[in-house]
């Protein structure tokens, strides 16, 4: 039934509060039942026309109550506006998502025309190629581990064989917390350099065999350039067991350049130096972008430098000093050896999209991103 305002007799306050309950919820009853353009103006004429609106109406009794009654009666009246102004105004976004042109939301529709396109989102390819190199390893039967990006100096230097003095721990450029001088070096916080203290904090609680793989983000004091960002992406692989070679090592990486460059790549280990592993080699696949001539037709090939190789990654085999940290978990030096590798993603997927500057990845430039959508 429409609403009618009611003859008041009673000014008390009880009966002008249900009064002016009644009336909203009127409104907001008959605002809520439009359907067309056409409705909606008889329903703001109904109720919002100067000449005999119902809240003209409402506005009439004023005039006739009792002195006494005119000043609550009046604040109840102002209660009404607002509440009419703020339910007109949620009802006009809600029906026309912000436009004010009601003629756009009422006209009739036609299925003819195409609906709207939502853009979908696409793995950036930082990432895309994270998970690519994840998948290859899973494959291999390697479970993901992750862990903390704000690690302590323990974990992220002194368990990997880095003791407090050694020249490599200012080759990492470390970015620490602020305000731990208190704290004893081992407890101090820093973002980690590289997802290596995972492989620590995996042995702790897991006993050989494993074999994990480190996917994560790593932090470093490099400034921002082409090749260098204090952010970037690590991969980092752990195999133990008894009798682990390094003849397991090449065997597993190169299985896993030909799965993600190529089955065409030929591969090679160079002598290298990390604290944590020994012997240490760098790989290297033979370049993928000129097939290893160096030569790019008559221009010389930029990415291998025209030497037919480029280094992918870091590794060898675990070093006795490090299963010594975890040696209570099962890892007697003397029984088990591993091999560990890591490499930055963010580098892969340069090589792999042929990317010049590491910024593009991070500078959030739809256009550059899209291309690998
Ligand atoms: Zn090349």
């Amino acid at each position: 039934m429409a609403y009618i305002v009611p003859e008041l007799t009673d000014y008390s306050a009880q009966s002008l509060l249900k009064a002016f309950a009644d009336a909203k919820l009127a409104f907001r009853d008959e605002m809520r039942a439009i359907t067309s353009e056409q409705e909606w103006k008889a329903f703001r004429d109904r109720w919002m026309a100067r000449k005999n609106g119902l809240v003209t109406q409402i506005n009439d009794q004023l005039k006739a109550a009792p002195k006494e009654a005119k000043r609550e009666l009046g604040q109840h009246l102002n209660g009404l506006k607002q509440f009419i102004e703020k339910e007109t105004n949620d009802w006009h976004e809600f029906v026309e998502g912000g436009t004010r042109d009601l003629s756009v939301h009422f006209q009739s529709v036609d299925i003819t025309l195409p609906g709207i396109r939502r853009p979908i989102g696409a793995e950036h390819p930082v990432i895309k190629t994270l998970n690519e190199i994840v998948s290859i390893f899973r494959k291999l039967g390697y479970s993901v581990r992750e862990g903390p990006v704000i690690e302590t100096d323990y974990y992220n230097f002194e368990a990997l064989n880095f003791p407090p003095d050694h020249p490599a721990r200012d080759t990492q450029d470390t970015l620490f917390i602020a305000g731990q001088e208190s704290k004893p070096l081992r407890e101090r916080l820093l973002l980690r350099t590289h997802t290596s203290p995972v492989q620590i904090r995996t042995m702790e609680n897991i006993k050989p065999p494993i074999r994990i793989v480190i996917p994560g983000k790593v932090h470093r004091n490099d400034p921002p350039d082409a090749s260098h960002s204090p952010m970037f992406h690590q991969i980092e692989g752990l195999a133990v067991d008894t009798n682990i070679t390094f003849g397991d090592l090449k065997g597993t990486l190169d299985h896993m350049a030909k799965e993600l460059f190529g089955s065409g790549v030929k591969t090679q280990f160079r002598p290298s130096f990390f604290p944590f592993t020994e012997p240490s080699a760098e790989m290297y696949v033979s370049c993928f972008i000129c097939g290893g001539s160096g030569m790019r037709g008559a221009e010389p090939c930029r990415p291998c430098k025209q030497t037919g190789w480029i280094e992918i990654l870091g590794c060898g085999m675990v070093d006795p000093n490090v299963f010594e940290f975890v040696k209570d978990n099962g890892y007697d030096p003397k029984k088990v050896s591993g091999f560990a590798f890591g490499m930055g993603v963010d580098r892969m997927a340069i090589l792999k999209y042929g990317v010049d500057d590491i910024q593009l990845f991070f500078n959030g430039d739809v256009r550059f991103l899209q291309q690998f959508g």
